[in-house]
């Protein structure tokens, strides 16, 4: 790190909470993307939002007396979860964790809000609400260790928000900081909101770090249900389960989650959770219905029969017990876990279809892995046309596979567009997906998009390289 910069943050930061070593560098020079990798000028682990600002302030000070090109930026990290290589920085710009800043600071159980700080992990919000009979919905398979904070920046989803909603709809207010190191407010954590305004807290959402650093959330809790089916469904493959997923739509259930995982990703769960599924098995889906008992009975009625008269299924399950319940979710959020079972690599490609076109996406992709000798496994978000087909690899044993990867995630993304469908569905655009905006957003659009990140960080100080291809940075 510069030597006047980090003599200015020892001024206010104690040690341990400046991390400067090629170690520190390297543990932080990715997330959970792994194929990408770069090095931050360093990190510092915030521990209060004051600090955040006088770290924001301290870098524009130092800025000051900088050439353009040596200026120094700044991006929010929290858990290092993400898939897009949101929290990736590079030799210009300081990593800030908001990681330690991670209090719940007010449950309301009579009107169903939470005001925490975003550094707080998803599921911990849960298990507090709990006791009101309360949940924080958005449930991402990461969520016992990605921070709410996170979730807001990428709008995450997670594998029930078909029917409760991502993470942007939960999103009531917002304190961040901003470019110049000020606190501001924004939805009902605005003293001064109309009820006129424009709802500038949703809007936030999703915009990846590049707002500005998000320090308290005021956040939405919805009332847990009280009965719950869960339909396990075996197929003979995934053409079949990818029917099944546009019948249950088109038949106007509203399933609270609708999952799908294909052979590859089987074969690693049945390896790592000793399921003693049959070879036969080629697709499994996961339907859940939540809500009242009677209502979720019929519901569930309904969907075994429609799937049963006209599928050859290898078995089909139904349970209400909340111990099976617990483990068939458990088996779904660690399905990428169990990956480490037929390869130490992974990368997950985030794309959307309208449900529709899942068989025809499920199909176009299978062949793109053989073309390109990929082993596939695909975990899916099936209710909302969310595809995450995942490449399972060693580097050491494949020399030239990443090029592959690289070669045949372009091809998803191709075909995912011509179906109709977009970019991302959950894990935003970040670094991985910023030179494939131009095949969905035209010159203009993206132009646009720039100046309205630019109304709030007008000097491209917050999270820099994220979203938009190199061209529009430069241009705009
Ligand atoms: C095994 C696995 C399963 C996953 N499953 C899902 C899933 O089901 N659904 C889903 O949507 N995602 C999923 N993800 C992706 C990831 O967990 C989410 O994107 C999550 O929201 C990232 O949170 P994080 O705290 O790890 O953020 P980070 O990775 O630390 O950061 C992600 C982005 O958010 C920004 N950011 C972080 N904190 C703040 C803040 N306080 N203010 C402003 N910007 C901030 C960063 O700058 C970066 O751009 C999964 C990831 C893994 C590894």
């Amino acid at each position: 790190m510069h030597t006047k910069l980090l003599k200015a943050f020892q001024k206010f930061l104690k040690q341990d909470q400046i991390l400067v070593s090629e170690t520190d560098l390297k543990i932080y020079d990715t997330d959970a993307t792994a194929l990408f990798k770069n090095k931050a000028h360093g990190i510092l682990l915030a521990r209060s939002v004051s600090e955040i600002q006088e770290i924001i302030k301290t870098i524009n000070e130092f800025n000051l007396k900088q050439d353009e090109g040596d200026k120094i930026s700044f991006l929010a990290r929290g858990a290092g979860t993400g898939l897009s290589g949101g929290a990736i920085a590079n030799p210009q710009t300081i990593i800030i964790s908001v990681a330690a800043l991670n209090k719940i600071l007010e449950i309301d159980p009579v009107n169903q809000k939470a005001l925490i700080e975003t550094g707080l992990i998803n599921s911990h919000l849960t298990q507090k609400a709990k006791k009101h009979s309360l949940q924080f919905s958005p449930d991402p398979s990461s969520q016992d260790s990605c921070t709410i904070g996170g979730n807001i920046a990428e709008n995450a989803g997670g594998i029930h928000c078909y029917k409760h909603g991502v993470s942007s709809d939960q999103v009531l207010g917002l304190e961040y900081v901003d470019e110049k190191g000020e606190l501001c407010y924004l939805g009902e954590l605005n003293p001064e909101l109309k009820s006129r305004d424009i709802d500038l807290a949703k809007f936030f959402s999703g915009s990846e770090g590049t707002f500005g650093i998000v320090t308290k959330a005021l956040v939405k809790l919805d009332p847990v249900a009280d009965s719950f089916v869960t339909i396990e469904v075996a197929c003979r493959n995934t053409l079949d389960a990818s029917k099944i997923v546009s019948e249950i739509i088109k038949h106007g259930l509203k399933p609270a989650a609708l999952e799908m995982i294909d052979s590859g990703a089987i074969e690693a769960v049945n390896r790592s959770f000793k399921m003693g599924l049959s070879e036969e098995v080629k697709a499994i889906l996961l339907i859940e219905f939540d809500g009242h008992n009677e209502e979720v009975l019929i519901h569930a009625q309904e969907t075994i029969e429609l799937i049963e008269t006209r599928f050859d299924l290898i078995f089909i399950k139904t349970t209400q017990d909340l111990k099976e319940r617990k483990n068939l979710w458990q088996i779904r959020k660690g399905t990428v876990a169990a990956f480490g079972e037929i390869a130490p690599y992974w990368y997950l490609y985030d794309s959307v279809v309208p449900r529709s076109k899942i068989p025809q996406a499920m199909l176009g992709i299978e062949d793109i892995a053989e073309r390109n000798n990929l082993k596939l496994a695909s975990v899916c978000h099936a209710a909302d046309g969310n595809l995450h087909p995942n490449f399972l690899y060693d580097p050491d044993k494949d020399p030239g596979v990443i090029d592959r990867i690289h070669k045949a995630s372009e091809e998803v993304m191709q075909i995912c567009i011509h179906l109709g469908g977009v970019l991302s569905g959950e894990h935003g655009i970040g670094l991985e997906k910023r030179e494939f905006m131009p095949y969905m957003f035209t010159k203009e659009e993206m132009d646009l998009m720039f100046k309205v990140r630019k109304v709030f960080d007008p000097e491209l100080k917050n999270n820099p390289d994220k979203i938009f291809p190199i061209r529009v940075c430069k241009e705009c």
